[in-house]
């Protein structure tokens, strides 16, 4: 038995000298020499007692150490774990707990806060940066610079990812080597991705996005990364003259965009631009296409599955969607009452399945029971549909789906037409407790230059939509609650205005 998964993302490039990350500071770290430091950690891991099936939990800041402990556990077959940096005390207890992680890793500034959880939790702590107090780089110094690859199946988990929580409390994804093995090959193909790219990434390495999309991609062809440790518009503007490839959540286009630094000139040479992990609006797609000539090239995904579907590489990138089912990956649209699949053009619930699909949720058998289906198909909980092409819409989630009266209202119809009105800079339909129907709607606003006119936004939507799908109110706000990855909360959102219309 053999270890595919490292085997195609690492193993390849054991010695090479050719660039894997850019840094900051303008200097290259070779593939030879990251993956002599993700050996080094296998050693120590394995040293510090970790043995392979064991998950390691890791809280750490984006860079090139953080990117080897993740090569080290694919090598040593230990299951990563990856955590977002903003995780309270609160949270990272039930990371911790949840997941029964053996070992955190963390970083130095953060070392009694998690030791004291992990502690507590009879979990061992490491911190990965060297500070001579018997750290993970400490340890791992003296270490050999290869490491015997501990074979693994095609169905031994490799990570567990926490879901964003966007709709809820986050669920460890349980993700086997084939799951992200699969993707990565599927999307290096279908994206071109050639030893020659130079990926701009700015994304965080804790979540689907930027570990498996970007980095396996990237890992796959031999290419090379430059690896920002955040979003930072300067910077982005100063190294997209290296790059030949980004990728990045809607808001970074639209922050690029509303820089005047970010010219076409800037973007003439580039090959791809790659949106996901929430929906790309239509005028951004515009915009970014009359200012640079490219058309952004959105695709969707989840951390439960990888990646489901793309727009082309050639061929049209249709604004609005999120492109066709990638290679092996089949998507139909069903019945959320009776599972039934629908006719083409009708709405209904996203199910998938193929390679990329995970094991299920980590500890939570009957909520894994109730959406992945026993045929394999998983429940995805978007809503969408496909079009007389092919293309597939996504229409929202299930969980924000409106019911007013009895009827089914769908937030981003409201939505795609409250952005357009001018005045607006983007906007968030939520629905609601409302004392007759149950739910009702609600438009909220965030102004652009002069604001918004709402009654002439009112006649605009009693001209577009039927009665009960109209707003019964609308609300200019600052701006809209977002996550890390540019996600809108909408969760937050319905809570802040729960009262607004319970007792009417
Ligand atoms: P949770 O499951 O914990 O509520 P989450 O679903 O936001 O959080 P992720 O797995 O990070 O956690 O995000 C996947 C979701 O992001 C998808 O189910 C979909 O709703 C949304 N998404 C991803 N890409 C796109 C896209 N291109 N357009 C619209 N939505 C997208
Ligand atoms: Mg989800």
């Amino acid at each position: 038995m053999a270890n595919a998964l490292y085997d195609a993302l690492f193993g390849r490039h054991a010695g090479s000298d050719a660039p894997f990350l850019h840094l900051s500071d303008g200097d290259a770290l070779s593939y030879g020499a990251f993956l002599g430091m993700a050996a080094r950690f296998a050693h120590a891991l394995t040293a510090a007692g970790l043995a392979p099936g064991d998950r390691l939990a890791a809280q750490i800041e984006k860079s090139p150490d953080a990117l080897a402990l993740y090569a080290a556990c694919v090598q040593a077959g230990m299951i990563f774990l990856p955590l977002n940096t903003a995780y309270t005390s609160d949270e990272l207890t039930y990371f911790i707990e949840n997941s029964g992680a053996r070992l955190v890793v963390c970083d130095s500034a953060k070392r009694d806060e998690v030791g004291a959880i992990a502690d507590r939790l009879g979990a061992a702590t490491l911190t990965l940066d060297a500070d001579g107090t018997g750290t993970l780089a400490d340890a791992a110094a003296d270490q050999p610079a290869s490491f015997d690859t501990v074979p693994r199946s095609e169905d031994d988990l490799a990570a567990f990812l926490y879901t964003s929580g966007t709709t809820g409390r986050s669920k460890g994804a349980m993700l086997t080597h084939a799951n992200l093995l699969s993707n990565a090959q599927a999307l290096a193909d279908i994206w071109r991705f050639t030893a020659d790219d130079v990926l701009l990434h700015a994304l965080p390495i804790f979540h689907t996005h930027g570990l498996f999309v970007a980095t396996n991609v990237t890992l796959v062809a031999g290419g090379s990364m430059i690896f920002l440790p955040k979003f930072d518009l300067d910077a982005i503007i100063d190294r997209l003259p290296q790059a030949t490839a980004m990728m990045g959540v809607p808001t970074f286009y639209t922050r690029l965009l509303a820089d005047a630094r970010f010219t076409g000139d800037l973007a003439a040479h580039m090959r791809l631009f790659v949106s996901g992990s929430a929906p790309l609006l239509s005028e951004t797609h515009a915009a970014f296409e009359a200012r640079t000539g490219h058309r952004i090239l959105e695709r969707y995904g989840m951390t439960e599955t990888n990646m489901n579907t793309s727009n082309p590489y050639d061929g049209e990138r249709r604004a609005g969607t999120v492109g066709f089912p990638l290679p092996e990956v089949e998507l139909k649209i069903t019945d959320p009452a009776s599972g039934e699949t629908l006719r083409q053009g009708e709405i209904g619930q996203i199910e998938v399945r193929g390679p990329n699909v995970f094991k299920g949720y980590w500890q939570m058998p009957e909520k894994t029971a109730a959406e992945l289906r026993k045929d394999g198909f998983f429940i995805t909980g978007d809503l969408g549909r496909i079009d007389e092409d092919g293309y597939v819409h996504i229409v929202g989630r299930n969980k924000d789906l409106i019911i007013s009266g009895g009827y089914n209202i769908y937030p981003k119809e409201i939505e795609v037409l409250l952005d357009e009105q001018p005045g607006v800079l983007e906007s968030a339909v939520v629905g609601v407790p409302h004392a007759d129907f149950g739910e009702t709607v609600l438009g909220l606003l965030v102004p652009e230059g002069d604001g918004p006119d709402l009654e002439r936004i009112g006649a605009e939507i009693e001209k577009s939509l039927a009665g009960f799908k109209r707003p019964r109110k609308l609300l200019v706000i600052d701006e809209l609650p977002r996550n890390t990855m540019g996600k809108v909360q909408k969760a937050a959102l319905r809570e802040r205005y729960a009262d607004l219309f319970a007792a009417v």
